[in-house]
């Protein structure tokens, strides 16, 4: 076989691409083991009936052919509209591209920026694909570090340290995996070090309406930011579209424009019946994104009770996302020591920490992803097994 490119054969970097134990779930449960699958960040809904009778009555209408490679007319005034509403900014359409999903938003947006083995920045822990889209774009991935203590939120100095030659810094408020919603401060910090650096922020705010504690603020909003920030967008989270795979960038005109180039040589846009259900979707009133995030904000209360009644877990602050972070050092396991005993007494699957990066070890990831009952009963026997653990760590210290 002839050679393959560095670019493709590193994506992963050599090693696994931190989604190991979740496909060891996923072959327990596909032998026949009943696994409680708390790892994947996907509703246990589906897309609501509305969205798809729009899909339907769109594809049926004869929309299935080329759309419009930045997206359709009406699509992308929504969203305008939308993001203009939102956080105040002047948005037009032609500040707006439509794209395959956040994933593909989030290369499209590296590609953008960053020339061939340029660095390109990240917050540490981070969404567990974010350094092979870097690398997928032809960047070096540079993850910035952070601390528990800090609640995960980057630091100036590690900012100052961390950006030094960097073409980007990715940032993601409502957080993956930590659930954290960026205070003002923070964000104030990060675009400061931005500037300072004259680097690009690419803003991952595909959580945006899921925001159970706190306020969802849009760092292109801050002084200055929208001439140097892409945000990314998607419909999977806010409208569980997962499957649909639609998303998109908010940028400066001119970004925009190339970004079209891209797309015309890449992806060559989303199908027209995608884009009209999205447009409707969006235009369907807030109801709608209420009822897909309720389930998650219920669930997140419930665990927050459980986890009151014991003090050997402790749980990162959050505000918003799918998911809770557990810190389970006490138990003096890694990351993903426990998760891989979970799995194999308990089939329970939930995320390592060290799968989002060094910064998150000993933490795991609980996604809040299957029903009231099932989900509290899985919390507490995480906890149940955590202090058992935590015993049993004492008894071995000297
Ligand atoms: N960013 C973050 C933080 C995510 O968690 C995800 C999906 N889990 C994405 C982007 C990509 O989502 P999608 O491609 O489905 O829009």
């Amino acid at each position: 076989m002839a050679n393959l490119s560095k670019r493709i054969t590193t994506i992963n970097s050599g090693g696994d691409d931190g989604w190991g134990l979740f496909y060891r779930a996923r072959a327990m449960k596909a032998a026949g083991l009943p696994i409680v699958e708390l790892s994947i960040g996907e509703h246990d809904i589906r897309t609501d009936q509305s969205i798809l009778d729009a899909m339907a009555a769109s594809a049926k209408a004869g929309h299935t052919g080329y759309a419009a490679v930045a997206g359709t007319k009406a699509l992308r005034q929504t969203i305008a509209k939308r993001v203009q509403t939102r956080t105040g900014v002047p948005t037009t359409p032609d500040n707006v591209i439509v794209t395959p999903g956040g994933q593909s938003a989030l290369f499209s947006a590296h590609v953008a920026v960053a020339n061939p083995g340029q660095p390109c920045a990240f917050i540490d822990p981070f969404y567990a694909t974010y350094p092979g889209t870097v690398r997928a774009a032809g960047g070096v991935a540079r993850a910035i570090p952070t601390s528990a203590q800090d609640g995960f939120a980057p630091t100036q100095a590690a900012l100052a340290k961390g950006l030094e030659g960097c073409a980007s810094l990715l940032v993601n408020t409502p957080n993956n995996p930590t659930g954290a919603v960026y205070s003002a401060q923070t964000l104030a910090t990060i675009c400061e070090a931005v500037r300072a650096h004259d680097c690009w922020l690419i803003s991952d705010e595909v959580y945006d309406t899921q925001i159970w504690d706190g306020t969802h603020l849009s760092p292109r909003a801050l002084e200055g930011m929208a001439e140097r920030t892409l945000v990314i967008g998607s419909m999977s989270k806010s409208h569980a579209m997962t499957g649909s795979r639609i998303g998109w960038i908010i940028g400066p005109q001119d970004v925009i424009a190339h970004l079209t180039d891209l797309a015309t040589n890449t992806t060559y846009g989303v199908p027209g019946y995608i884009q009209d259900a999205a447009d409707f979707a969006l235009n369907a009133g807030d109801a709608l994104e209420v009822s897909v995030g309720a389930p998650f904000q219920r669930r997140r209360i419930l665990a927050r009770q459980a986890l009151a009644a014991q003090n050997v877990v402790r749980v990162t602050p959050s505000g918003g996302a799918m998911y809770l972070f557990f810190d389970i050092r006490a138990t003096g396991l890694s990351g993903a020591e426990f998760t891989e005993r979970l799995l194999d007494q308990h089939h329970i699957s939930v995320m390592p920490g060290e799968s989002f990066g060094a910064s998150a070890a000993g933490h795991i990831r609980v996604a809040m992803t299957v029903g009231d009952a099932a989900f509290i009963t899985a919390v507490q026997t995480i906890l149940d097994f955590a202090a058992l653990l935590a015993k049993g760590a004492q008894v071995e210290k000297p």
